[in-house]
């Protein structure tokens, strides 16, 4: 079956008891059981609900894996993950990655005695530099979040099941409309369902998809066990989500070519960091393993200073300047006191994360709106720059 097929379909089924096509939001926090241990599957909901039963089953198959666990948030996910390990191993992610995820592991997971080691995953034969006996999970996240770099992840994954290390992708920026780590190798594929899987911006959800049993066991007796479980009204959410995702992440990545194209060809921009342009570092990779380059992107100013990407961020009226990304309204952001302030001044400049980066989530709007929008924002720079030059000029009499 075909990916817009399943985003409809998949792991839902009409309410048996009254034939809603709809999954009923099932509001409960426990279930009735005829005699002690003799019930329907269904005990107590931290452990399972059936809203998020046919949710966790619709993930699983849209990432074309066998099982889908669903959290309160996509660091929650996180977390999950981390706690299969045990003290004294290492983990090797990537370096240019989400500022929560390099906060979670750094300030709560290293006290707990994980090591990490971040790197440039950009070049997959530099893992091999950082594999020792501890080394027991490999964090990637592909296209990066802000710089939009790419990772080979058949490349890495090679890498990881040769050494028997297991191999997590944050799938976030993608979406499994345009990318499916599973089936290049990857053990594990993580989702913020807050952004594009979610879809409008209205709830806060993350998930983990993998194929292994054993290892589903694991992360389900975590998920139990630690209890950041998501509520059954925000499950519904990311179902309903799911079922346009194919739509949007068209119309995400059409608008996200031109709105690229414009960037490049305005004057007043310096660099365009977007994975589709064909040369792009590691085009090759992304046209690989993508089917489309989607709707983030980032960029400079030829004004580099502070000051005019602070004027932007503050000029566009159709792109709201908010955190976050992946939802059908367009959004501006500025990484580096915003997204990944968390992360410290010189770890983010050594990948190029400048502070005055601006990030863009392009929307699902008219494509001609957005860029009128970013015309007079960016356009703003020119003709102040403009004015000050005439400003400057003595008077002609
Ligand atoms: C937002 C995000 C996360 C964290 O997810 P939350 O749902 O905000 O907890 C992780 N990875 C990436 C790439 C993200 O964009």
């Amino acid at each position: 079956m075909k990916i817009a097929t399943k985003l409809i379909h998949s792991g839902v089924e009409p309410d048996p008891s009254t034939g809603a096509i709809m999954t009923p939001i099932f509001q409960t926090s426990t279930y009735v059981q005829s005699s002690p241990g003799d019930h329907k599957g269904y005990e107590y909901a931290r452990t399972q609900n059936p809203t998020r039963n046919a949710l966790q089953n619709a993930l699983a198959a849209i990432e074309n894996g066998k099982f889908g666990l669903c959290f309160s948030s996509g660091m929650a996910a996180t977390d999950a993950v981390i706690k299969l390990l045990n003290p004294g191993d290492e983990v090797i992610a990537a370096s240019d990655m989400y500022g929560g995820t390099y906060r979670l592991f750094t300030k709560i997971f290293e006290k707990y005695g994980l090591k990490f080691h971040f790197i440039d995953m950009q070049y997959p034969n530099n893992i091999k530099n950082y594999i020792n006996l501890n080394t027991k999970l490999i964090w990637t996240e592909t296209p990066t979040n802000p710089m939009m770099n790419i990772t080979d992840i058949a490349a890495v994954s090679s890498i990881a099941k040769e050494h028997k290390i297991m191999l997590c992708v944050d799938n976030t920026f993608a979406s499994p409309y345009l990318q499916n780590p599973l089936d290049m190798g990857a053990d594990i594929v993580l989702h913020s369902a807050t952004k594009y899987l979610g879809g409008h911006s209205d709830v806060v959800h993350g998930c983990l998809m993998l194929n292994d049993a054993g290892l589903n066991e694991k992360l389900q007796f975590i998920q139990n066990s630690c209890g950041a479980v998501p509520g059954p009204q925000d499950c519904f959410l990311v179902l309903r989500g799911l079922k346009t995702l194919h739509l949007r992440m068209q119309r995400h990545c059409e608008n996200g070519e031109k709105i690229a194209q414009w960037l490049r060809k305005n004057p007043m921009v310096e660099n365009v960091y977007w994975c589709g342009f064909p040369d792009h570092p590691n085009h090759a990779v992304a046209k690989k393993q993508m089917r489309g380059f989607g709707g983030m992107m980032s960029f400079t100013l030829t004004d580099n200073s502070m000051e005019a990407a602070m004027k932007v961020l503050s000029s566009t009226k159709l792109f709201s300047l908010a955190e976050s990304l992946g939802g059908v309204e367009s959004l501006i952001g500025h990484p580096a006191s915003m997204t990944h302030a968390s992360i410290p001044k010189e770890e983010r400049i050594k990948t190029g994360l400048v502070d005055s980066l601006i990030r863009l989530s392009v929307g699902v709007e008219d494509v001609d709106d957005l860029i009128e929008d970013l015309d007079q924002a960016i356009g703003k720079n020119e003709s102040t720059a403009v004015s000050k030059k005439i400003q400057r000029e003595p008077a002609t009499v």
